[in-house]
């Protein structure tokens, strides 16, 4: 076996083994589990042990360290690239004791899953096929995989230790960055500070099947909206009451049927009503709020008031208010300012012998956070299927691919500038 495939399936393995769900109950600290920290305190010793510089584990649990570049270049002409992937698993499906199920030689034909019985069928995974005769990685069926995003953290941990001990092969300053919680939203809430962290751009190894570049996430905003009613003794209540919950019942069927997350797909945007909370004096209703494009958002929030003020018209009495707050826009915007971080990325997958292919995410990533906040971060394959699953797989192949991409990617940073 080639020398990269065996070390990244060996840290893979091992690495899944690791229960590492992050919790998504309120308060639950930073991490918000005290099992990510066996990861994350495995990875700094293995950090340790191939040699890296300035090595930090921070208090929440976020672990930094630093590959110096080997190329010559004048004080601060050479680019620091960073390599992302999350440690935590998600906490929606059981993720401890992960029996990984090596199946070498794949006949090409639907999976059972030992734990279960049941299977992953060819039919429901358009591209199982294509790895006919190779190494396909699926679970016992009770667990996740925690591809999502352990490919990503072996990944990178291979890429350094081929890096460390093949010093021929060019390189800018990298900087790795392994982050809890990613899964409950809480990824980059205690990053470092970027200007402290000093990285010209950074890629989230989070992605799914080989060659995929994700330059692009959701603008996203939440539409509050609050319909006032009148509350009056149902028992005298004629020509009085103005109930809020049925005009709200009213609102949410006036949406447009097109535009909801369960109707749409590719670059279509949507309004989705999260939840439904009040009574009949008061219901509030946050709406989400999303597409690609920036200035769409106004158009759904527009259409949105107009659907308030029929619902005004449809029971006299009723006040709605309707107020925006700003979640995240779409990460394009701000690659914008540093292109190379994508079509670097691009080119060093053409390298790694893939077919790139330029992806838009339906939802938002830790990079779209650190790109608004100034650190230019598109995603990059790790190569998992199914994520959040327990029918989750990956080829071996795709593991390997994800090693030499960014091998080529840290050759092609190595003969930029700042
Ligand atoms: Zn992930």
């Amino acid at each position: 076996m080639n020398p990269i495939i065996a070390e990244v399936l060996e840290r893979f393995l091992r690495y899944v083994k690791i229960h590492t769900a992050s919790s998504d109950e309120p308060d639950a600290g930073h991490p918000s589990t005290a099992c990510q920290w066996d990861l994350l305190r495995l990875l700094e010793e293995e950090l340790r042990d191939l040699g890296l510089s300035e090595i930090n584990l921070s208090d929440a649990g976020v672990l930094t360290a630093v590959l110096p570049a080997n190329v010559d270049g004048e004080a601060g002409s050479i680019p620091t690239i960073a390599y992302l992937a999350h440690v935590d698993t998600y906490p929606g499906t059981p993720g401890k004791d992960v029996k990984p199920n090596i199946i070498e030689n794949y006949d090409g034909l639907d999976i059972v899953l030992p734990g279960t019985g049941k299977l992953l069928r060819v039919a429901d995974n358009q591209d199982l096929a294509n790895y006919k005769g190779e190494t396909v990685i699926t679970t016992d069926g009770t667990t996740l995989l925690g591809a999502d995003d352990k490919a990503g953290v072996a990944a990178i941990m291979t890429l350094l230790s081929h890096l460390t001990t093949n010093a021929d092969i060019p390189r800018c300053r990298l900087k790795v960055a392994f982050t809890p919680d990613e899964e409950i939203g809480q990824g980059t809430a205690n990053f470092p500070p970027l200007d402290e962290f000093g990285a010209t751009a950074a890629y989230t190894i989070d992605g799914g099947p080989e060659g995929e570049v994700e330059n692009e996430t959701f603008s996203a905003d939440t539409a509050i909206v609050k319909l006032i009613g009148k509350d009056v003794h149902p028992g005298y209540a004629k020509n009085k009451m103005v109930s809020a919950v049925r005009a709200a019942a009213h609102l949410i069927d006036l949406l447009p049927r097109d535009a909801l997350p369960e109707s749409t797909e590719g670059m279509e945007g949507y309004l989705h009503p999260l939840q439904i909370n009040g009574d009949v004096n008061e219901v509030v209703v946050p709406f989400l709020v999303r597409d690609f494009e920036l200035a769409a958002l106004k158009d759904w929030e527009a259409r949105l008031e107009g659907l308030l003020r029929q619902t005004e018209e449809a029971f006299p009495g009723l006040r709605c208010e309707m107020t925006v707050q700003h979640s995240y826009k779409n990460m394009r915007y701000y690659l914008d300012k540093e292109p190379r971080a994508a079509t670097l990325a691009l080119e060093a997958v053409k390298r790694a012998g893939m077919v790139p292919v330029l992806q838009a995410i339906r939802g938002g990533t830790d990079g779209s956070r650190l790109s608004e906040m100034g650190l230019p971060t598109p995603n990059l394959f790790g190569g998992g299927r199914n994520f959040h699953s327990v029918e989750e797989w990956i080829p071996l192949s795709a593991m390997g691919k994800a090693v030499h991409m960014l091998i080529e990617l840290t050759r092609l940073w190595a003969s930029e500038k700042v």
